[in-house]
C-alpha cells in the first residue's frame, strides 16, 4: 500500500511539473507566426545597431531595389500611421492583439489608411529613408507588451543579429499563396479602387502609388480609356475589397493571364 501511495505521489508531482511548464509556455505560443516584412521570394540581408534598444533589425534587399519595395505587414492585425520626423520618419504600427505589435520604420509612403484592418503579407507602406536614417532599408522591430523582442520569422529565431550587411540573410514566403489570390504589382499614382467595375462606382480607397495587391478575379466592366490604353477588364482586389481597371495592373495583358473570372 505504502508503495502503491508513494507511487501515486510520483505521478501527482510529475503532473504538477507539466501543468506548470503548460502555465509557463503561453507567452511565447501567443506569438502571431510572422512573416518577413518583404514580397515573397525576395532575399534581404539584416543588421542590428548596437545602440538600438529595441531589439529591431534593418534589412536591405539583396541585388539592389531596396528604395521603393513594399513593406507588407508581418502578420494579421490593424494599422496605424505615425511620423516623427527627426526620428523614425513615416512609420507603421501594428496591433496583432495577445500584447503584440510591430514597427515599420522610414517609409517613403503609406500604403493604408489609419486604423485599417490588414491581412499578413499586405502590402502596409513603401521601403524609404524619412526620418533619422543613413539610406533606404526597412527598420521592423516585433514587441510583446511594449518590450522589443528577439525578432523570429516563421517560428525561427534571427539571433544572434549580425552587427553588419552582407552576412545573414532570408528569404520571404510572405504572400507566397494561402491567402488567396494572384500577387501583382500596380503602377501609377491615385489610382481609385471601386466597389464594383464601374467608373460611376464608390470609391472605396486610393493606390497612392505602386501597391502589391492580390487579383482574386476578373470581371468585364465600364471600358475606361487612360494613359493611351483602352481596357473594360477589371481586378477585384482581396485586401483593397474593391475592383481597379486592369490599366493600373503591372502586366502587359489586358486579360491577366492566371486569374479567373469572376
Ligand atoms: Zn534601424
Amino acid at each position: 500500500m505504502p508503495i502503491y501511495r508513494r507511487a501515486i505521489r510520483v505521478a501527482l508531482g510529475t503532473l504538477l511539473a507539466i501543468a506548470v511548464t503548460v502555465v509557463a509556455a503561453p507567452q511565447a505560443q501567443a506569438a502571431p507566426n510572422f512573416k518577413a516584412p518583404f514580397p515573397c521570394g525576395q532575399s534581404w540581408t539584416y543588421s542590428h545597431h548596437s545602440q538600438e534598444v529595441r531589439l529591431a533589425l534593418d534589412f536591405v534587399k539583396n541585388g539592389g531595389g531596396t528604395n521603393g519595395a513594399p513593406t507588407l505587414a508581418t502578420a494579421a492585425g490593424t494599422a496605424y500611421r505615425h511620423n516623427e520626423p527627426g526620428g523614425a520618419g513615416l512609420y507603421i504600427r501594428i496591433e496583432h492583439g495577445g500584447g503584440w505589435k510591430t514597427y515599420h520604420f522610414h517609409l517613403s509612403a503609406y500604403s493604408v489608411a489609419n486604423g485599417q484592418a490588414v491581412s499578413q503579407g499586405q502590402q502596409i507602406g513603401t521601403t524609404g529613408s524619412t526620418g533619422n536614417s543613413s539610406g533606404p532599408h526597412q527598420h521592423y522591430e516585433q514587441l510583446y507588451n511594449g518590450g522589443g523582442q528577439v525578432i523570429h520569422i516563421n517560428g525561427q529565431s534571427l539571433a544572434p543579429y549580425p552587427g553588419s550587411y552582407g552576412q545573414r540573410s532570408i528569404t520571404s514566403d510572405n504572400g507566397c499563396g494561402g491567402g488567396g489570390g494572384k500577387a501583382f504589382m500596380t503602377w501609377g499614382s491615385g489610382v481609385n479602387v471601386r466597389q464594383d467595375a464601374y467608373l460611376n462606382s464608390p470609391v472605396v480607397t486610393t493606390l497612392p502609388g505602386p501597391t502589391q495587391v492580390w487579383v482574386l478575379c476578373q470581371k468585364e466592366g465600364d471600358t475606361v480609356n487612360v494613359e493611351g490604353y483602352s481596357n473594360k477588364w477589371w481586378a477585384k482586389l482581396r485586401d483593397q475589397g474593391g475592383f481597379m481597371t486592369n490599366i493600373y495592373i503591372a502586366d502587359p495583358a489586358s486579360f491577366l493571364p492566371g486569374v479567373p473570372v469572376c
